[in-house]
């Protein structure tokens, strides 16, 4: 019949079939306590129907089926409402159709695109080939990445429609899905009180691993069920007549234990079929006729029931009292019946029936006022599972569970831009995860985007980032790192380069040193060394050494006078006495420099003073409030001690000290050849992109080569801030460098700054 129609009226009779289905789910939802938000839902259908259009299943149905169908149990099974029934629907259309999470946000809203967002973050890459082995990760990431929980509720959805429509993948797809199902889906379902689906996912799972054995125990069930179902009717007689006597609304179910926990338990306790004496259980179920009693109404129960039947001693469950973490209620008693066997009976009430089938999504549906999805109702029911998720109780019946999320605690899991999965310890920062890449990326790492937002280097990530690491080859392991890396790789590859650098920087060092005493004809040795390092006030000759190895201290006419003026005439003297006592010669050398350096005649303030580079080097201080460098319009102040402190001449401290202790205030000119080399912080602002970054090191890197020493970036909402502290020799580098920074054309703000 149907080789006869045309496409059309194939494609015709095609749509009928899906605006049927998702009519039943309108109806459905109409039927709940939600909202009326038929609207919205009606639109994300339509939209994803037109964004799916054309594409089948391998079953051969239309695609747009499957959204329809988790939806359907987004709604029916796990009770949510208006905002998840359209994130269901529009679940695969970011990963599976062109449109993006932003198209769904423009469309949609923030909080539908943020739940679609993260259904495609956790599919994207995981479900790829790599699946099983990304198994325990994933799990967890699931378990932590709860910024949405309904991101998990929906997931579990979508997996329990995959299960029932499993038949239709090859065998081998089969197993891995069954495989995952059994390992992620069914627990983290029992974990959120979703026990029908749990139960199901579990059967379907354990069906298509173990298909012979499944039809086995089937087969065996229904063998038995007429005689389970006359012990039942004997074993449940007097207990009507009782719960009649005392007025109770109620009904009694016989509960057959699921063939998946059949199987497990002939597997664990190694026993057959035929030796599992609790496939049958009781329940009674009860509607109080008073909330307030329904607690005492179980206790109740429990006691008259007892009267009938003797009680296990041992075999009392209180879970009345004591909840568990699921939000499972329920007395559980077990009785000898009259037939010599052992049958448990559990007692609970209507409300913790659902509770115990639906999970947290049926408590709300007792809430007062009976409940329109109320965001703030919701949100606490969200909460609280969150709660469960982050801080398990010690009671938690599936203690292993509790043990692997404690676990998980202290671990994040984020991505890399190609959706792969990498595991980082909570507190790891953006430069963590470059070492954990790769060294030379972290060596490299000049920021990071993360979810596409430009970060600095020290930022802290969360679970369920995207961490996309920018690399500069001009790029190199700064001191500072060590303060912001956690993970132990990162600490000890950025101690062991910035070893490796000083040793390099320290035997640079000690060759040009060499050369400039050689130049200057004095011997290198101890006493020449120490007076160097007491000249610029290092603690040990080391740091000398690995200043004047990396380029920071420049060696000039400072050092040169230190050994030709009254220097020199200590160094005859010194020399007198060097043979076989440098250590001696040496300290003496030492205490004979001090008074040459300490000027202790009194300063004309009538006369310009020069600032030479030997006079900043040695005997100036650069104010530490405005940080001048040669060429700023500066002034010197004498202060008590007969120093001479050089301030900018705008500077709030210069300000003050030129109306109060103006006979201590000295012109001063700049005098200086680019040889120091000062600090300095520049600002820059411009519109946020691809690249900016990296152009503004290069201009102040490459082009210029000068050496930056901090870099903080900062970038939100397209902006991009950044304050970078480099060396310049004086005004005119600043000026060079913010004129090039200037040039590039999405930096639009480039300044000096006092910080
Ligand atoms: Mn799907």
């Amino acid at each position: 019949m149907e080789e006869h129609l045309s496409l059309k009226e194939k494609e015709q009779a095609e749509e009928v079939m899906i605006q049927q289905a998702f009519q039943e789910l309108l109806n459905d939802y109409l039927a709940t306590k939600h909202r009326k938000r038929v609207e919205i839902i009606t639109k994300a259908f339509n939209f994803a129907n037109h964004a799916h259009k054309g594409i089948k299943r391998r079953s051969g149905e239309p695609y747009i089926m499957h959204p329809i169908a988790v939806a359907k149990i987004v709604c029916n099974e796990i009770g949510l409402g208006s905002t998840s029934i359209c994130a269901a629907l529009l679940h695969d259309v970011v990963e599976d159709t062109d449109y993006t999470v932003e198209d769904i946000e423009n469309i949609f809203g923030h909080k539908i695109a943020q739940i679609v967002d993260g259904l495609t973050k956790i599919s994207g890459g995981i479900f790829g080939d790599r699946a099983s082995a990304q198994a325990e990760n994933f799990k967890k990431l699931l378990l932590t990445m709860s910024d949405d929980i309904r991101v998990i509720l929906i997931k579990i959805a979508d997996r329990l429609h995959n299960m029932r429509t499993l038949g239709s993948m090859l065998p081998n797809k089969q197993y891995k899905i069954a495989g995952e199902t059994l390992y992620i889906y069914a627990p983290l379902a029992n974990r959120l009180g979703l026990n029908r689906i749990k139960t199901e996912l579990e059967n379907l799972s354990f069906k298509y691993e173990h298909p012979e054995e499944y039809a086995e125990i089937e087969r065996k069930l229904a063998a038995t069920a007429a005689e389970r179902d006359k012990v039942f009717q004997e074993f449940t007689a007097p207990i009507r007549a009782q719960l009649d006597k005392m007025g109770l609304q109620y009904h009694i179910l016989a509960r057959v234990k699921s063939i998946y926990s059949i199987w497990n338990k002939m597997q664990t306790k190694h026993v057959p079929f035929e030796e599992i004496y609790d496939i049958l259980a009781v329940r009674i179920i009860f509607k109080p006729n008073n909330m307030e009693e329904e607690l005492n109404d179980c206790f109740d129960i429990y006691l008259a029931i007892s009267k009938i039947y003797k009680p296990h001693p041992d075999r009392l469950r209180d879970w009345i009292s004591h909840p568990k973490s699921n939000g499972y209620q329920a007395l559980h008693v077990t009785l000898m019946g009259n037939n010599g066997q052992w049958i448990e009976v559990q007692i609970r009430s209507e409300r913790m029936d659902d509770v115990a089938e639906q999970g947290f999504a049926a408590h709300w549906k007792y809430k007062e006022g009976g409940g329109s999805e109320d965001e703030g109702e919701l949100e606490r029911w969200l909460r609280t599972i969150k709660e469960i998720l982050d801080d398990p109780q010690p009671d938690a019946i599936d203690f292993l569970d509790t043990i692997k999320l404690n676990l998980f605690a202290s671990e994040i899991f984020v991505f890399t831009p190609k959706g792969e999965l990498k595991t980082m310890p909570q507190d790891a920062t953006a430069l963590d995860f470059a070492f954990s890449l790769h060294t030379d990326i972290g060596t490299h790492c000049i920021g990071a985007k993360v979810n596409h937002k430009l970060v600095p280097l020290s930022h802290r990530l969360k679970s369920g980032d995207q961490v996309e690491i920018l690399t500069s080859k001009a790029q190199r392991i700064q001191p500072e790192w060590e303060n912001f890396v956690t993970t132990a790789r990162a600490k000890a590859k950025i101690t062991e380069i910035l070893r490796r650098e000083a040793k390099a920087n320290q035997q640079k060092g000690e060759s040009l040193l060499r050369d400039f005493l050689q130049k200057e004809g004095v011997p290198f040795d101890a006493s020449a060394i120490d007076r160097l390092t007491n000249l610029h006030n290092f603690h040990t000759p080391d740091e000398l050494m690995v200043a004047i190895g990396s380029g920071k201290l420049v060696l000039g006419d400072a050092d040169r006078n230190l050994f030709k003026e009254k220097g020199g005439k200590n160094w005859k003297k010194l020399l007198s006495f060097s043979f076989g006592k440098e250590n001696k010669d040496a300290k003496e050398g030492k205490e004979e420099a001090k008074p040459a350096e300490g000027k202790s005649e009194k300063i004309d303030t009538k006369k310009i003073l020069k600032l030479t580079e030997e006079a900043i080097s040695k005997e100036y201080i650069m104010a530490e409030c405005c940080h001048p460098i040669p060429g700023d319009d500066v002034l010197g102040y004498i202060d008590e001690h007969n120093r001479v402190i050089i301030h900018k001449r705008q500077c709030p401290v210069a300000v003050k000290l030129k109306s109060s202790y103006g006979n201590r205030i000295i012109a001063t000119q700049w005098d200086t050849h680019k040889d120091l080399s000062f600090l300095v912080t520049i600002y820059v602002r411009g519109i946020d992109g691809v690249g900016v970054l990296n152009e503004v090191t290069q201009v102040i890197s490459r082009q210029l080569n000068v050496n930056i020493r901090k870099l903080i970036i900062d970038a939100t909402d397209g902006i991009f801030e950044g304050k970078i502290q480099l060396y310049v020799h004086d005004v005119d580098d600043v000026r060079t460098i913010c004129n090039n920074l200037k040039q590039l054309a999405n930096i639009k703000e480039v300044s000096r700054i006092e910080d």
